[in-house]
């Protein structure tokens, strides 16, 4: 579709339309031996959109170790001033790259200030340091990711110009042309993850039209957060491909419509092991113990985005008040019914927001579950 789209438009801006079309093919283009291009991947200022840019290495990297620190103009992304503006990257973790394939590379980096400490935005540092703390019960994390695709006028890709689409109810896992909208950019995402080698566990379509998640995960610790970083990356250059917008917005329409979320799902090793489910329900007291600050953390503006999303309908919780239950998923946290009759597994926080950080999200669930703060 998107290529069919951008030759029709150079078709109608060339007149040697046929020389355009046999010179689009670069893909094929032999490269010279052991050159890599690493695209570097990082946070910028707003704490929920990620910039890139890419550099050519002269070896094939495989460990971030062996990509160098390399900087960016910190003032053109909200994260210094422009007298003094190169911001450092420190490359964590390496990909193999969906577009370019080959032995190309995408890298996650955290960012650094001039003088070496880490900007407001780089909230891996911290959460780094809560995690190492607590290396020995083995902590998991999976993340469910809910977005929007919207058009390029902002609303939701395929809604009617004028009005709105049938009630929800129809849409949720959902068959059918009049039912979902952009399942191409939805499987070429998943493959494209696959590929890059993140631990992605599934896909579904959501109860807004239009609306779609994916799960990354269970990955032990740090590893969860920069996978999710790293494929919000993948999706929003494939929508990019589609023509499409992708919403991490936790409410993209307002009104009787679902918003997004992002539930974050929780273990340790003891809970995990049979009777597990006592842990479970410890970690869960401690948590009801600091309702604000996890919703604090949950989303990027401290709260105020998930204020319109936590309204305690929509399959949410109210967010002034800590709930939880089995199989309830108009709770804050959730036991899910497997875990339940099990008596071991894992408990979903269903809080989250669809634009959250997940290295916030961890970062304040192992210092109150785990540590005890
Ligand atoms: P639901 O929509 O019912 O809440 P999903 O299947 O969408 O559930 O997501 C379940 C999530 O739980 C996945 O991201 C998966 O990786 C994660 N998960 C499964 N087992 C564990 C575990 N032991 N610890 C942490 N996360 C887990
Ligand atoms: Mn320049
Ligand atoms: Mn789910
Ligand atoms: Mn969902
Ligand atoms: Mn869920």
């Amino acid at each position: 579709f998107s290529k069919q789209f951008s030759l029709r438009w150079i078709r109608e801006l060339s007149s040697e339309n046929t020389v355009f079309e046999k010179q689009t093919d670069y893909n094929s283009l032999q490269l010279p031996k052991n050159k890599c291009m690493a695209t570097y991947i990082w946070i910028d200022g707003t704490g929920e959109n990620v910039r890139s840019k890419t550099r050519t290495m002269d070896s094939i990297p495989t460990n971030p170790k062996e990509l160098p620190i390399w900087s960016y103009d910190g003032s053109s992304t909200y994260q210094s001033l422009g007298s003094n503006s190169d911001t450092y990257l420190l490359p964590v973790a390496v990909y193999n790259d969906p577009f370019t394939k080959g032995d190309h590379k995408l890298v996650m980096c955290d960012t650094y200030k001039y003088d070496k400490t880490p900007t407001d935005s780089n909230k891996r540092f911290c959460c780094m340091k809560a995690l190492a703390q607590v290396k020995d019960v083995v902590p998991w994390f999976g993340i469910e990711q809910e977005y929007a695709l919207m058009d390029l006028d902002n609303r939701p890709f395929g809604w009617p110009k004028q009005g709105f689409p049938a009630p929800q109810g129809p849409f949720y896992c959902a068959v059918g042309a009049n039912k979902v909208i952009g399942r191409a950019i939805v499987e070429a995402h998943y493959r494209a993850c696959l590929y890059a080698g993140l631990t992605i566990s599934g896909t579904n379509a959501e109860v807004l039209l239009s609306q779609w998640e994916y799960q990354i995960g269970p990955c032990e610790g740090v590893g969860a957060a920069d996978e999710l970083w790293m494929s919000r990356y993948i999706l929003h250059r494939v929508a990019e491909d589609f023509g499409v917008v992708v919403s991490l917005d936790p409410k993209p329409v307002e009104g009787n419509w679902n918003g997004s979320g992002a539930h974050v799902n929780f273990s340790t090793k003891a809970m995990r092991e049979d009777g597990g489910i006592k842990e479970i329900e410890k970690a869960i007291e401690k948590l009801s113990k600091h309702h604000m600050r996890h919703i604090e953390a949950y989303d990027p503006k401290g709260g105020k985005d998930n204020e319109r999303r936590l309204t305690g309908r929509h399959e949410t919780s109210d967010i002034y008040t800590f709930s939880a239950g089995v199989a309830n998923r108009g709770a804050s946290v959730r036991i899910p019914r497997g875990v339940a009759e099990d008596g071991k597994g894992y408990l979903e926080d269903r809080r989250p927001s669809s634009n959250c950080d997940p290295y916030s999200v961890l970062d304040v669930m192992v210092r109150t579950c785990l540590l005890c703060e």
